[in-house]
């Protein structure tokens, strides 16, 4: 493709977070396979700048996905609520039912909202819950990080599998399922009571396969070899859970007038990158630093910001290859 631009090409086409190449190639074949957000951030910028000699930095720094449980149905009560427009009028009522209704009411109410699209903790493995495949298939209990291991499951997802003892312990504090910050903590009745969609109970795991899908001889052998479970009907799923690839965090190198920078450190005239596909090497793990607009020199003190990876070397331009 041949660009005809007077003053100069502003490259703006986000992150890499679904272009399964440069995953593959800048993170790894593991992260490549997941599914993200955002299906048209294939990293075409980053590609067109490369071609041109520009460079990527901290390319391998991504955010880790966090498993979340299906959203409910969209033509239910929650659907409706969805469409309501955010008029100041609404969420002034809003505010003002938070205030000052009871607790108990507000509770009630919020449950809904609040075990939506939320993150089961991963303590609950720790304490003994299975994590299952959408074959019945056993994946947790590994040393990988189980958000990772969600994430590689994919659309199909998979399910968190606990009996009687374990429904106990998460019905009381401190052993929340999920939070949902400043808000309220949900516990497994939560659950139980206002997402049946994503919640299943029966006598056995055998019956329990066949309430969530799942062929009930992988599924009591899954149980078998974690060991975890001691057996206390009922048992419970919850889920499916999925893990959705958010963002990649490398971007292209640029200047303090964001024209992107060479690998050989010059700028390329008439060449600019902004936002996530001139994202400069920053690493922004803040709320709102994304979109707060974070196109950032290479050359700027910022830029050397720790970065959430195994080998947090600053500025780190993508492998060769
Ligand atoms: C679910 C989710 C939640 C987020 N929450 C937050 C948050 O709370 N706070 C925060 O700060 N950030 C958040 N982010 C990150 C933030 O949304 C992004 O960092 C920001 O939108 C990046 O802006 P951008 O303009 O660089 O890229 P984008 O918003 O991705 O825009 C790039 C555009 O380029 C288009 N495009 C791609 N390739 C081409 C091509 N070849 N030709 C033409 N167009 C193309 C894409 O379709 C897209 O419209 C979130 C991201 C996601 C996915």
């Amino acid at each position: 493709m041949q660009v005809q631009a007077s003053r100069g090409v502003i490259l703006a086409a986000g992150d890499f977070s679904a272009g399964r190449d440069l995953k593959a190639r800048w993170i790894n074949e593991q992260v490549a396979e997941f599914v993200p957000v955002n299906p048209h951030a294939t990293g075409d910028a980053q590609t067109m700048a490369l071609e041109l000699g520009g460079q990527v930095l901290n390319a391998d720094v991504f955010d880790v996905p966090s498993m979340r449980l299906a959203p409910p149905p969209s033509d239910g009560l929650f659907g409706l609520l969805q469409k309501l427009p955010p008029r100041r009028i609404l969420t002034r009522t809003v505010r003002w039912g938070l205030d000052h209704l009871p607790d108990r009411m507000i509770r009630t109410l919020m449950m809904g909202f609040v075990t939506t699209y939320l993150s089961p903790r991963e303590v609950m493995f720790d304490e003994g819950a299975l994590l299952v495949d959408a074959s019945g298939d056993l994946r947790s209990g590994t040393d990988e990080n189980i958000n990772l291991t969600v994430a590689s499951l994919g659309e199909a997802g998979g399910y968190i599998i606990g009996d009687r003892a374990l429904y106990e312990k998460f019905s009381t504090d401190p052993y929340h399922v999920a939070t949902a910050p400043g808000v309220a903590f949900a516990y497994m009745p939560d659950f139980r009571r206002a997402r049946p969609d994503v919640y299943a109970e029966a006598p056995t795991l055998e019956s329990l396969a066949d309430r969530i899908g799942v062929p009930a001889e992988h599924l009591t052998k899954s149980a078998a070899a974690a060991g975890t479970l001691n057996g206390q009907a009922p048992y419970f799923a919850l889920g499916p859970v999925r893990a959705y690839l958010l963002q990649t965090n490398g971007g292209l190198a640029i200047d303090s007038e964001l024209r992107v920078v060479g690998s050989d450190g010059t700028s390329i005239p008439g060449l600019f990158a902004v936002g996530n596909a001139g994202q400069g090497g920053l690493a922004l793990f803040g709320h709102g630093h994304h979109l707060a607009g974070h196109s950032h020199p290479a050359d700027s003190p910022d830029a050397s910001l720790p970065a959430r990876r195994p080998d947090p070397s600053p500025l780190q331009p993508a492998p060769e290859t």
